[in-house]
């Protein structure tokens, strides 16, 4: 059906335009509260722990109070929250929206410079850890001299350190008054999360996504014939499982916030670890489970994940990075007949997703169709539009990107061309039925295990050693962990180095997943005229 082509070559979706939300996140997803009032929202897979929508309601609520008439958070201001995945997370997210404020998530894998960087940049009013980060957050907080109050979500006894607040006494309803959140001005044109992301190029950057396009892509995933779940009823409740990280927006826009919108039951898990992964999906009957390759990949080749496992599974979906072939059938081998494997793509900047591929499909390895209201279209080089199934540039348009980078209008036009079109750094094919396919990476982005990893900022950590003069990092492929980022440095003259070293420096620096795989050492970097590192004659001589 060539009929989703137009005659300019750009690709309309085969879906009916969604209407435009109306509804903040918040309002969106109390709008259908008392059809699931007394099921389960939020469910720690470790010891048990929930809440139900109507507790989630009332305590977000609670802590909006608290947040505005202790600490005086307003609209336009921020909280932070570093936390591993706990159901709390569900709280503290709503509670600040509740509050009018915006949310920015940190990976609570972190190293304190890390945690200080985006400390600066987002600037917070308020941090919100848990007993896991708060030491953390704390010597971040006395280093870049921020001087934030610091709540811990704290779900039990566990003793916390002086001058944080605890989560318990939080959600306390005491002398509550409710009416302090009826003056909150929640316009949907509001900024709701600001999750960092690199992008195409460079640093991190706080990607603003407003109320609007959040709920938009929230509709997107629910049309009629799109979505993969079910809405709760008496008799019915999806169950999901969150391990993937909810400070990135897959976990927390995808896999935590639409969920909600439609009653599904959240089972968090703090870490990826095997046995408590995989009771957590038999104990509570994971039906639709969100991946990303590694995932995938344990779920296909590792001899203790039985078909008793995944038994009440009836989806799985992945995202995030590209996923090879054999993973997903020999998912598919030990799964019921009947499952559906999909692949979902999208990014921060699209709040998250740009296609999807409808229920029932055999269509594993592309990643499907435009969503609704969203159109597609293929470039070369020189910006022409490309016709069927050639490869080039992926450029998405629709009303679920983002408003821009924060405070940086120089970042923001980079990606999204006067009229509204979404650069993605993505190589891609559409097929005439508007199919695509991912074919490559052509933005500096690494992947590892679907985490972000930016190159500029392994290099900017290189060039922090007192004997490195150049560096540039790129992604090499690793059969384990999808990309894995490898470096290339110059030396200062008469300065003696060696890879184990430098790899120890980044190390004392950065997350784990963003360690160095290997070191080679250059008398020079490749770069243009202008300086720029040209990234892909490292990766076409050297990788
Ligand atoms: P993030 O902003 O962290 O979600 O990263 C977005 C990037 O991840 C995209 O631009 C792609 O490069 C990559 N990505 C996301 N989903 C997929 C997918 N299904 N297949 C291949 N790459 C993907």
């Amino acid at each position: 059906s060539q009929h989703l082509w137009t005659k300019e070559n750009v690709v309309n979706s085969p879906y009916n335009d969604i209407q435009l939300p109306s509804l903040n996140v918040t309002d969106y997803i109390w709008q259908n509260l008392d059809k699931w009032a007394d099921k389960p929202a939020m469910i720690c897979g470790i010891t048990n722990r929930s809440y139900t929508y109507n507790e989630l309601y009332k305590y977000s609520r609670i802590l909006a109070v608290k947040l505005r008439t202790q600490w005086d958070i307003r609209e336009g201001d921020i909280t932070c929250i570093m936390m591993p995945n706990n159901p709390e997370y569900a709280i503290v997210t709503l509670g600040s929206l509740e509050a009018g404020a915006a949310v920015t998530t940190i990976n609570p894998l972190y190293t304190v410079h890390e945690v200080q960087r985006q400390l600066l940049l987002s600037n917070p009013k308020i941090v919100i850890g848990s007993p896991e980060t708060i030491g953390l957050i704390k010597e971040a907080c006395k280093n870049t001299r921020m001087n934030l109050p610091i709540i811990a979500a704290k779900n039990s006894n566990e003793s916390l350190p002086p001058e944080t607040i605890s989560f318990l006494e939080l959600i306390d309803d005491r002398n509550v008054d409710f009416s302090v959140l009826n003056t909150v001005t929640k316009n949907i044109d509001d900024i709701a999360l600001v999750p960092y992301s690199s992008g195409t190029t460079g640093l991190p950057k706080g990607v603003e996504l407003v109320h609007r396009t959040l709920v938009t892509n929230f509709v997107q995933q629910d049309a009629e014939g799109i979505r993969h779940y079910q809405h709760t009823t008496d008799s019915h409740q999806e169950s999901l499982l969150a391990v993937l990280p909810l400070y990135h927006l897959y976990g927390l826009a995808v896999i935590l916030l639409q969920k909600l919108t439609v009653g599904a039951k959240i089972v968090t898990l703090p870490k990826f670890e095997r046995k408590t992964f995989l009771h957590a999906v038999k104990e509570h009957k994971t039906s639709l489970l969100h991946l990303v390759p590694p995932l995938a990949s344990f779920l296909g080749s590792h001899p203790s994940v039985e078909d008793e496992y995944l038994s009440h599974i009836h989806t799985y979906i992945s995202g995030a990075a590209p996923l090879p072939k054999q993973d997903i059938f020999r998912v598919l081998e030990k799964s019921k007949s009947n499952v559906d494997f999909l692949q979902i793509y999208g990014m921060t900047e699209l709040s998250p997703l740009a296609t999807t591929v409808p229920p029932g499909s055999k269509n594993y390895t592309s990643v499907g169709v435009a969503l609704p209201s969203t159109k597609l279209r293929i470039v070369d080089s020189d910006d022409q539009n490309m016709e069927p199934n050639a490869v080039g540039e992926l450029l998405i348009k629709g009303p679920q990107i983002m408003k821009g980078y924060r405070n940086n209008l120089e970042a923001t036009k980079a990606v999204i061309t006067d009229d509204g079109w979404f650069r993605s750094g993505d190589l891609a094919s559409i097929d005439y039925d508007g199919v695509v396919t991912i074919r490559d990476r052509i933005k500096e982005l690494i992947k590892v295990k679907g985490f972000q990893v930016a190159p500029a900022e392994l290099e900017s950590v290189l060039k922090e050693h007192p004997d490195i003069l150049d560096a540039a990092v790129i992604g090499v492929p690793d059969a384990k962990l999808g990309e894995v980022p490898k470096a290339f440095v110059v030396v200062k003259d008469g300065c003696k180095q060696d890879s184990t070293n430098v790899k120890k420096f980044v190390e004392d620096r950065v997350a784990s997943y963003k360690r160095l795989s290997d070191v080679e050492f250059m008398k020079s970097l490749p770069r243009n005229p202008s300086g720029k590192i040209l990234r892909k004659v490292l990766r076409e001589n050297y990788s």
